[in-house]
């Protein structure tokens, strides 16, 4: 989190800041030597392994681990794996760093380009989840989910980011091609295009209603869309899909576009870098760049006790090694200066209510946060509406005490997941050792 002081911001009104009209190209930073690819899980480790150090990759390649998992990354570059490790992100969440040396020549895969033809939903899940923006596609096969609209966000979720407004600005080819495809291959018809605080007079053509939504923060997130946009207020427990209700980025949509159109799974994503004078650059980089090679551009040194924040100043989280890669999904890096950054106090919660008046879920984050602080992760969602918050990070931004509400949040619904999963696979091993008893006996 960064000080209010950073922002010259007042908590009552806190808006997205607008790009220009006319916006300047964005600078192009190319990885020096290689990227590294996080990938998500790390399946089974006694099934053979399908890729090795040594290994040769060409860009826009299908890397999965093990034979028999469906989880995969996209070398966004050609050349040789380096080395396979184990990494530990947010919460001890595992990954494994893949790291890509990359070669002179760059050589095209063109598995996704055999598949595309006639484009298909199961094609899309397939080779598109780890293009620009993330595109959550997986979740419009599930069957137990009746999606009846896609809302594409062509607003940034946080402030000080351009990620999306620039993409609605630069690419709208790419969106409508974007949008085409989605229809195509999800049979849906009924698709939003929501713009902050810009007029899409004349945008018709793109084949999507388009609304917009203004700049009060937070009303980007898809929960304050749902409301202010549909009508529709989520409950607690629920998502916005579970009501019927698919979100993906503005950049999302242009990398489903750009994809079917090029027969190429697109690399380069959209970021914003706010250096430590305040400065905004946006940027246009290779997913998998170690930031180390992005600050060396700038001419950033990082000192001791300096901050790097990946996403924006509210609600983004920060990294501690120069070698943390650009994702699909980071829209921002901020670094702070050790003389600006905020540090979280151990000073008690003095009830001034800031945060409950702050909150736009109207959650009484004050008694919350008292039983998060206190590990009481399933207490403070049974009693306290843990799962009405939207994850804006305004109760931290106000608070007074300084206290990390907004990290207790996160680490309480990831801890009440994490239980779950761990209880639900339990089960299933139980189920399975009687059922093998039972066939045995
Ligand atoms: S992050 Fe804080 S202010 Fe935002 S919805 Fe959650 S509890 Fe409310
Ligand atoms: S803003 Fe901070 S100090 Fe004030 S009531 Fe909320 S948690 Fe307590």
């Amino acid at each position: 989190m960064l000080k209010k002081s950073f922002f010259g911001l007042s908590p009552s009104r806190i808006a997205y800041e607008l790009l220009p009209a006319r916006q300047p190209e964005p600078d192009k930073v190319m990885p020096s030597k290689k990227v590294i690819l996080f990938h998500g899980k790390n399946g089974n480790q006694n099934a053979p392994a399908s890729f090795q150090t040594g290994d040769k990759v060409k860009t826009g390649q299908k890397i999965s681990l093990f034979a028999d998992d469906p989880a995969y990354v996209i070398s966004s570059v050609t050349g040789t794996i380096t080395s396979i490790a184990p990494h530990t992100g947010d919460f001890g969440k595992s990954y494994s760093a893949i790291t890509v040396n990359i070669a002179e020549n760059e050589v095209i895969d063109d598995q996704f380009k055999k598949k595309i033809q006639p484009p298909d939903l199961a094609g899309a899940v397939e080779f598109l989840s780890f293009a620009p923006g993330n595109p959550p596609l997986s979740a419009l096969s599930d069957p137990e989910t009746e999606i009846h609209t896609i809302v594409i966000i062509g607003a940034d979720s946080d402030l000080l980011i351009g990620t999306n407004q620039s993409v609605v600005k630069s690419k709208l080819d790419a969106i409508k091609q974007g949008i085409k495809i989605l229809k195509d291959i999800s049979g849906i018809e009924k698709i939003i295009l929501i713009t902050a605080g810009e007029s899409m007079q004349g945008y018709g053509h793109l084949g999507a209603q388009v609304k917009n939504i203004g700049t009060d923060y937070p009303a980007a997130l898809p929960e304050m869309i749902m409301k202010n946009v549909l009508g529709e207020v989520v409950p607690a427990g629920k998502s916005c899909r579970d009501l019927g209700v698919f979100f993906l980025t503005a950049e999302a949509a242009a990398s489903i576009g750009k994809a079917f159109d090029d027969g190429q799974i697109p690399v380069r994503k959209i970021l914003t870098l706010v250096t430590k004078d305040g400065r905004q650059h946006l940027i246009e980089t290779v997913i998998g760049t170690p930031i180390r090679d992005i600050l060396n551009t700038y001419g950033v040194s990082i000192n001791e006790e300096d901050r790097i924040i990946f996403g924006g100043p509210m609600t983004g989280s920060a990294v501690y090694s120069l070698d943390q890669p650009v994702l699909p999904d980071t829209d921002g890096i901020i670094v702070i200066d050790r003389s600006d950054a905020a540090y979280a106090s151990s000073y008690p919660c003095i009830n001034c209510g800031e945060c409950v008046r702050a909150c736009p879920a109207r959650i009484q984050v004050h008694m919350l946060v008292r039983f998060l602080e206190a590990g009481h992760y399933e207490e403070g969602a049974d009693n306290y509406d843990l799962f009405s918050c939207m994850e804006c990070g305004l109760c931290s931004f106000v608070c007074v005490s300084k206290i990390p509400i907004f990290q207790y949040i996160k680490l309480a619904k990831y801890e009440i997941e994490r239980a779950k999963t761990a209880e639900a696979m339990e089960t299933t091993e139980t189920k399975t050792i009687e059922a093998t008893e039972a066939t045995d006996g």
